[in-house]
């Protein structure tokens, strides 16, 4: 049947169901880019804790800023804003589950006003994020806030019909404060390093352009707790919505999927309350940085250490890479001898654990996590996930040649073309200058880590230097695969 609260009783007995009443749920969080990150993420907690007769006023209203999310406004509301939640096993197993904690969901363009008052009510004690790191809005080199972006200062001018996320929650904080109610806490769950943090000075920034008083105010005000947050969730595809239909007779418009793994780090700073979210296995830290750091040069980095190697030995698809035990011994190796040791202490988790976790999740055939997409925008990801931990070790005297090798594959990728001589598309920010400088590699190898923009003086570092060119030498002349081979004999 279609999905809706009618049929909830009727559907397949192996889907696991809402067991508490959701006439019974009332609002507590306004939910801003309502994706797939968000429903199979914090929706699912919720939920969950919801099963256990706990945060029951903690009913979540999503909200669509941008105009493509009339199809997500249109899809929910069809089905009571229900949706399936399906866990993607290595094995192939399917685990479906419905999920009730979202009430409602407001479409912000056709009546902006309606989401303001939502998020002025009292009962809205949290609004929370998930907007992609284009929805803070700041200049990829400088870091502030743009405010030449034309909605922002649309918003800035009519504050009372917003067209950005900016706009409408400062606008709702604005009337809150003028009777008389405390404000709500503003919990971003982006993939952004330090994302309470950017998310403070965004708004802040927003507000100080409105205000220079307001600006003060929120800044004081309104706590943004970081966070760590953790689950691949591929965007749903349309076999996923069949596959459903098929094995389960869920008929649902738009269903998500995930693996198993699932981790959220949350800082507590709440000024109105929060759900008993460590309930349902969030766990709630002081501070996030140790979390995030791990998350950053052991899953990240790793992303970074197969994507290019991966891509140039012929594979296509993270898992491909995963099920190679050359790859994986190359991946235990970074991660144990240069990722870990850069990291401080962080409290609760077992590191080895956590990664050989990763090489499983990695491995998930389920989850088709494309190289393609973990080699894009490189000139973001490598400066802040590889490079740091470079450094670290070489000022520490650990083992560099890994990631040295790493740089290295990069450099080889940006060149083009892979070892069968297939046309590699870059995708970057930077293309036309990455692969200008690539085409040098041979002729004069140090060109690509001469680049400051992206390295900094790390081509200076005589140890970082040699690694590299050893690894690019072995790329060009015996490629990926007996590079690696050297990598993880330390030979090189
Ligand atoms: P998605 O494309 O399914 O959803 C993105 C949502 O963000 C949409 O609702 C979109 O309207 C909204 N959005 C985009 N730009 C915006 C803007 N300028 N203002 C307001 N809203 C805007 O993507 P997703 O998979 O849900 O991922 C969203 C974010 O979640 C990621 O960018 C990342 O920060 C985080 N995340 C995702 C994953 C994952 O595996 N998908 C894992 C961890 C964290």
């Amino acid at each position: 049947p279609a999905l809706s609260n009618a049929t909830l009783t009727r559907l397949d007995p192996r889907i696991a169901m809402p067991r508490y009443d959701r006439q019974a749920l009332t609002p507590g969080i306004v939910h801003i880019g309502v994706g797939g990150f968000h429903r199979a993420h914090q929706a699912m907690y919720l939920d969950e804790l919801m099963n256990c007769g706990q945060a029951l006023d903690w009913g979540i209203v999503g909200v669509g800023v941008m105009t493509g999310d009339r199809r997500m406004q249109e899809a929910l509301a069809a089905q009571d804003h229900l949706y399936t939640l399906v866990v993607k096993h290595p094995s192939g197993e399917r685990e479906p589950r419905v999920i009730g904690a979202m009430l409602d969901y407001l479409f912000a363009p056709d009546d902006p006003e309606a989401v303001i008052e939502r998020m002025a009510d009292p009962a809205i004690r949290i609004v929370s994020l998930t907007v992609t790191e284009g929805g803070y809005n700041f200049h990829p080199v400088s870091g502030k806030f743009d405010l030449d972006n034309p909605d922002v200062r649309h918003d800035l001018g009519y504050p009372d019909t917003p067209r950005t996320a900016f706009g409408l929650v400062v606008e709702a904080l604005v009337r809150r404060r003028e009777r008389g109610l405390a404000p709500f806490t503003i919990m971003s769950c982006d993939n952004i390093q330090g994302n309470g943090e950017v998310a403070r000075r965004m708004f802040s920034a927003f507000a100080r352009a409105r205000d220079t008083e307001l600006g003060a105010w929120l800044e004081v005000e309104v706590p943004f707790p970081n966070a760590m947050v953790d689950r691949i969730t591929p965007v749903t595809q349309p076999a996923d919505i069949e596959e459903l239909m098929h094995e389960f007779g869920v008929e649902d418009a738009w269903p998500v999927v995930c693996e198993p793994f699932s981790q959220w780090v949350l800082e507590d700073r709440f000024v109105s309350g929060r759900p008993p979210l460590e309930q349902a296995g969030v766990q709630v830290v002081e501070d996030v940085e140790p979390y995030e750091l791990m998350k950053l040069r052991l899953l990240n980095a790793s992303h970074q250490a197969l994507c290019y190697f991966g891509t140039l030995a012929g594979y296509r698809y993270a898992h491909e890479v995963c099920r190679d035990p050359l790859f994986v011994d190359f991946l235990l190796g970074y991660m144990r001898r240069e990722g870990s040791p850069t990291l401080s202490p962080v409290p609760g988790v077992d590191l080895e654990q956590y990664r050989l976790t990763l090489i499983e999740r990695f491995a998930n055939p389920e989850i088709k996590d494309t190289l393609a997409r973990l080699c894009a925008e490189s000139s973001d990801r490598i400066p802040k996930w590889l490079v740091p931990v470079i450094r670290e070790q070489l000022a520490s005297g650990g083992e560099i040649h890994r990631s040295a090798g790493v740089v290295a594959s990069w450099a080889r990728y940006a060149e083009g073309v892979d070892e069968q001589g297939e046309p590699i598309a870059v995708v970057d920010r930077l293309k036309n200058e990455l692969m200008a400088l690539a085409a040098a590699n041979r002729a004069q190898p140090t060109t690509f880590i001469d680049n400051r923009e992206l390295f900094g003086d790390l081509a200076e570092h005589e140890r970082f230097r040699e690694a590299y060119l050893a690894a690019l030498k072995s790329l060009h002349e015996r490629g990926a695969r007996a590079t690696l081979e050297a990598l993880t004999g330390e030979q090189v």
